[in-house]
């Protein structure tokens, strides 16, 4: 399994327990060996030296591509990009177009 099969949410819900673990474990050092040590530094500050905030590195987000030669062959209008597409649809067995256009295509072909 890869990380890119874990959702976002998972691993932010992972981050949170790690950060959680380390606030527990700076805080039990903390009360063990450095509460006494002349209060030189509080466990505010510790925490905040240690648990810096960096932000977390950019995920990629992978689209899956529809494979354009398995697309129908027909051409279509976008009438939200004022264009001519090629159709999203995939072809139908042994023919160049998808169900909607094997017998009709209103704006020719690709
Ligand atoms: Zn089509």
């Amino acid at each position: 399994m890869s990380l890119s099969n874990i959702s976002i949410k998972t691993l932010n819900m992972f981050d949170k327990a790690i950060l959680e673990h380390k606030k527990k474990v700076i805080e039990d050092i903390y009360n063990t060996y450095l509460q006494q040590e002349d209060h030189k530094y509080s466990l505010e500050d510790i925490n905040k030296e240690l648990l810096k905030h960096s932000p977390p590195p950019k995920r990629k987000i992978i689209k899956r591509q529809r494979k354009i030669l398995d697309c129908c062959n027909a051409r279509v209008w976008d009438s939200k990009g004022k264009i001519y597409n090629r159709c999203k649809f995939n072809k139908l067995n042994n023919s160049d177009y998808c169900g909607i256009h094997k017998n009709k295509q209103n704006y020719g072909n690709i």
